[in-house]
């Protein structure tokens, strides 16, 4: 079809990594025009965790759509927004222990941001916010702000001010600890870094190229947040909804953080969704402060609502997640012990795993091989030079064995062709801090 060429924006991106016209789409396929079958390791970004036309969701659906259900309502209260409440309630926070309420802000994850970001600073009275090292938190202006990517930052055309940046885990390498770091600049008055309103941070960083921080570190951040009356937001946009393992990302953790934003793929069906959660106590918002015309989607309402029921009532599905993602831990750490001449590395947590290919050429390479092969896969990460694994978490475990093998077929045709694969940077002599 030309009129993408002659139309279409050049701001498009992933069209531009799967030229293809796609037109179907069932669990974990894709299908182009053609009838090709592709296997999609893309997943929405993350945003069909539950695959793709969950049937279960459909038909919650379209008996919703049929009964002329509410489709657009602003923030008014429906029955399809009530029973999503109280399964959210009920499922989700009761049994885990979190007191939070919740505002349903326009459907995007950026929108959810600026809201926590708002919150915190309207309620502390402070402008400064803490975000970390390959942070990516939206590209609206305050959520923008937060963000660590040069390329999405210098779009902004304005300067982006009112966050001071600090080193996520292991940024320093394995061995340093950074909320020490932050300990101190917040002890000293004469640090230049503000007394910020809040921390927002992922627990793993999905754009950012898959850097899990470790459980004791989200504790050790916590703690540092505590100490010093600053708030703790967890954007759990991309990680949480079962991504690694639990539904929420910090859960193993055992921290509880002050608010937490989420989307992507709590809407459950691909459709527009997001939330804040953040405790009662911090519910100063004014009415109608933070709107937008889109605040809740009813039909997110009804798959999401479906989506909880049916995968969250119990935990049997947090164990498939965890037994999914040890599958992948394995089957990667073989794949890099096998290629890569020793410099690639494995990262992530549960279903949320990538490879570190230590140079975005060669990632670039291997994700080109695989889709040729059927499978649609992408990168992330500063150079991206992550291979980035975010297949549907109800994925057959034989398409994930499939899935697999095209990754190790493409990352082994790739590593033949290369004679010197870059060494891995090493963070670990100070002196060579720099770069
Ligand atoms: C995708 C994402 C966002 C932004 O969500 P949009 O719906 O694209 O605005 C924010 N934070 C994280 C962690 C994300 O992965």
């Amino acid at each position: 079809m030309k009129i993408f060429e002659e139309i279409e924006s050049e701001v498009q991106s992933y069209a531009r990594s799967f030229p293809r016209i796609f037109n179907k789409a069932q669990g974990e396929f894709l299908y182009d025009e053609d009838g090709n079958q592709y296997l999609d390791f893309l997943a929405g970004a993350g945003t069909l965790n539950y695959g793709h036309n969950n049937p279960i969701f459909k038909e919650k659906l379209l008996e919703y759509i049929h009964s002329d259900g509410i489709t657009h309502g602003l923030d008014l209260h429906t029955r399809a927004k009530g029973e999503f409440m109280e399964a959210f309630n009920e499922k989700i926070l009761k049994p885990r222990g979190l007191d939070y309420v919740m505002q349903f802000t326009g459907p995007t994850g950026t929108n959810a941001v600026e809201a926590a970001l708002k919150l915190a600073r309207n309620i502390t009275g402070r402008e400064n916010v803490i975000s970390f090292t390959n942070g990516f938190h939206g590209v609206s202006m305050g959520s923008l702000a937060a963000t660590g990517n040069s390329h999405h930052r210098g779009a902004a055309g304005v300067s982006l001010s009112g966050v001071s940046r600090m080193p996520y885990d292991g940024y320093l390498g394995d061995e340093i600890d950074t909320t020490l770091y932050l300990d101190k600049v917040l002890c000293d008055s004469s640090s230049g870094i503000d007394k910020p309103a809040a921390v927002i941070v992922e627990t793993v960083q999905g754009e950012g190229g898959i850097n899990a921080a470790d459980f004791s570190w989200l504790k050790q951040l916590e703690a540092v947040c505590r100490k010093h009356d600053v708030l703790l937001i967890i954007d759990d946009i991309q990680a949480g909804c079962g991504r690694t393992g639990t539904y929420f990302s910090f859960e193993q953790a055992g921290i509880k953080p002050d608010i937490v934003t989420l989307s992507k793929s709590l809407g459950g069906y691909g459709l527009p969704f997001a939330v804040v959660l953040f405790k009662p106590e911090l519910d100063q918002w004014k009415p109608g402060e933070h709107n937008g015309t889109f605040r809740g989607n009813n039909f997110a309402f009804v798959t999401a609502k479906a989506a909880i029921d049916h995968y969250w009532s119990n935990d049997t599905f947090s164990k498939e997640i965890q037994r999914k993602g040890q599958f992948v831990s394995e089957r990667l750490q073989q794949i890099v012990e096998q290629y890569g001449d020793g410099n690639f590395t494995t990262r992530g947590r549960g279903m949320f795993q990538g490879i570190n290919c230590v140079n975005g050429e060669l990632a670039g390479r291997i994700t080109k091989i695989a889709f040729q092969k059927g499978l649609m896969i992408e990168t992330s990460g500063a150079d991206d030079h992550v291979v980035k694994l975010l297949c549907p978490l109800i994925i057959d475990i034989n398409n994930l064995a499939k899935g697999l093998d095209i990754i190790e077929e493409a990352v082994r045709e790739v590593c033949a062709k290369e004679d010197s694969i870059p060494e891995q940077k090493k963070y670990f002599d100070p002196l060579e801090l720099a770069c």
